[in-house]
């Protein structure tokens, strides 16, 4: 389980990367946080684009940035929105693709943790690497 102190430090920088979410369009500001298991968080914001399917989503712009700076294993995510919304469903394949028993906070844009689940939980059955041995 999660220690305080991290846990906490999710939902700080969870929260700090939405106010950095660029959504002119749907004004749906989200903010992850993403720890990665050698203690790093990385964090990332919602972008969004007049072209709006180039869109990329706060839970996948901080994998990008993990993965892009080598981290490959993950143990949390914590996700800020307003009103605690859920990963959508290319954010869940994306992030089970590297931590499919990754533990998610949904928080509110309070820090109240509105929801816990583990990504299994959240895409049973999913779709990996196995599949293409
Ligand atoms: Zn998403």
């Amino acid at each position: 389980m999660l220690a305080p102190e991290v846990r906490a430090a999710l939902i700080r920088l969870a929260l700090e990367m939405r106010e950095r979410a660029y959504c002119p369009y749907s004004r749906y500001q989200v903010g992850a946080a993403l720890l990665a298991e050698d203690g790093a968080l990385y964090g990332g914001c919602n972008v969004e684009n007049a072209s709006y399917g180039g869109t990329i989503c706060a839970e996948r712009t901080a994998l990008v940035k993990a993965v892009s700076e080598g981290a490959r294993r993950f143990s949390a995510l914590a996700v800020a929105t307003v009103n605690g919304g859920s990963p959508c469903g290319i954010c869940r394949q994306f992030l089970y693709e590297f931590a499919p028993n990754l533990h998610i906070l949904l928080v509110d844009s309070a820090g109240i943790v509105r929801a816990e689940y583990s990504l299994r939980e959240l895409l049973p059955h999913g779709f990996g690497a196995t599949f293409l041995e």
